[in-house]
């Protein structure tokens, strides 16, 4: 039990700060794998509990009439800036603001937003950025849902869509940039947001964000420019952040790398204060924050984020060299391995690894790669990525299996497509799990 002196549980500290966060020593300004043990939180606060409790409250009780009418100012954008304190948790609570300010630093964002799932943070971004009539231009392919989300359900609202494909060039950028334009103004809206995946999967192509960038500010020289946003979930935070390369929001399916243990389903938004600003009063409105206890777990991940995601891409590499070599290996579609001048180009300027999700293509078709799925010991067969365990999964006869053939033969998603999602096992081990399994087939 307490005694009558001691501070109840309280908030964090990114509202009542007795300890301001230390974020650069002697000048040295601190790494994000160093902030993620315990930025945006202060033990004190919280009965010196080292780590944040979690807060499982629906409310939040005010302590005056008047700050509660100020802090529902702040909520119904009456006031501007970071709010003053918890309301309602629709809006946010604790363990979210304390992720928000770690999930943040990653990318060197003004702010993040945090949401129930990578679905959830995109419906819920181009829900406060696109209004009828306008068009979003992005590239393509796109994870299969946002796909969906924009073509079959925006589309019932009136918004319409041209897309480019992942690897296009500055010239072709700036002609779908004219088209979007033109058809804007046809439709008597605006172009609202450029939307891009990269790389695409599961093809693997990377977007020129940087050319994105020029094209965009070359066609909308004035004050109206759609944002720039980005899906960061196969390379992000560790190996990219678009931000640098001109990017204004990066969106995240937090249920894979930053998870990475395949035990949640979370998503993030990072980005320009005052793009963030427009959206988090619409996950306000729907609420697709995501839960206290999903929060706190995302917590713990991002401590070993950097380890994680270190270990994943070094394996990736050495299984990479092991497959490249092998007979029954047609190819591998790995950012550590490119062919395509143009595309190695845009790796040197956006990434700084080549990550662990890739693509094997086994000499056969989809009897020979069920062959090899069926056989493997270690890797598991499902559907994600990006967590501590090894994952297989046939593209085209299970996540893309609904899409169009046309389609699928210009995505190159044939049938002796094998994706492959490396985790933090011991290399070698993998290595004789993949060898022992194409020797069956
Ligand atoms: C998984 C994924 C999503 C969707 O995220 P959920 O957390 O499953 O809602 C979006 N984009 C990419 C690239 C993904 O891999």
């Amino acid at each position: 039990m307490t005694d009558s002196k001691t501070p109840p549980i309280a908030a964090p500290a990114s509202r009542r700060k007795p300890k301001a966060d230390i974020e650069t020593i002697g000048g040295r300004r601190l790494k994000p794998s160093t902030l993620m043990m315990g930025h945006g939180y202060d033990p004190t606060l919280s009965e010196g509990s080292l780590k944040p409790p979690i807060f499982l409250t629906s409310t939040f009780a005010f302590e005056s009439a008047a700050a509660g009418k100020k802090f529902f100012e702040h909520i119904t954008g009456k006031r501007e800036g970071p709010a003053d304190g918890l309301v309602y948790s629709r809006f946010n609570g604790p363990n979210q603001e304390i992720l928000e300010d770690r999930l943040a630093v990653w990318d060197e964002a003004d702010d993040s937003l945090v949401f129930s799932s990578g679905m959830s943070a995109i419906a819920t971004m181009l829900l406060a950025l696109v209004g009828q009539n306008d068009v979003i231009v992005h590239s393509g392919p796109l994870y299969a849902a946002t796909e969906t989300l924009i073509a079959r359900i925006l589309s019932r609202f009136g918004v319409s869509f041209l897309d480019f494909p992942a690897g296009a060039t500055r010239e072709e950028i700036d002609s779908m940039m004219d088209q979007a334009k033109a058809l804007a103004a046809e439709k008597g809206g605006k172009v609202a947001l450029v939307y891009l995946e990269s790389p695409a999967n599961p093809t693997n192509a990377l977007v020129d964000v940087e050319a994105v960038r020029a094209s965009r500010d070359a066609a909308f020289p004035g004050d109206q420019k759609p944002a720039i946003a980005i899906d960061n979930t196969f390379l992000g935070p560790l190996w990219q952040q678009p931000i640098k390369q001109g990017a204004e929001l990066v969106v995240y399916s937090l249920t894979k790398y930053a998870g990475g243990h395949s035990d949640l389903v979370a998503g993030g938004v990072s980005g320009n204060q005052t793009l963030i600003n427009i959206i988090r009063p619409m996950r306000n409105v729907i609420g697709t924050i995501c839960d206290p206890n999903t929060a706190w777990m995302l917590l713990r991940s991002l401590e070993t984020l950097e380890l994680r995601m270190t270990r994943a891409g070094e394996n990736a590499a050495k299984v990479c060299a092991f497959l490249k070599a092998h007979p029954k290996v047609e190819g591998l579609g790995y950012l550590g391995m490119i062919d395509d001048p143009r595309q190695q180009d845009i790796y040197n300027r956006h990434c700084s690894g080549a990550g662990s999700t890739f693509s094997l293509f086994i000499r056969g078709g989809e009897a020979e790669s069920f062959r090899f799925l069926d056989a493997l010991k270690i890797a598991k067969l499902a559907v994600s990525l990006g967590g501590t365990e090894t994952l297989a999964s046939h593209p085209a006869a299970m996540t893309h299996l609904s899409v169009p053939q046309e389609r699928k033969d210009a995505l190159g998603i044939t049938d002796n497509l094998v994706r492959i999602s490396i985790g933090i096992e011991d290399p070698d081990d993998l290595i004789a799990d993949f060898d022992q399994a194409l020797a069956l087939v």
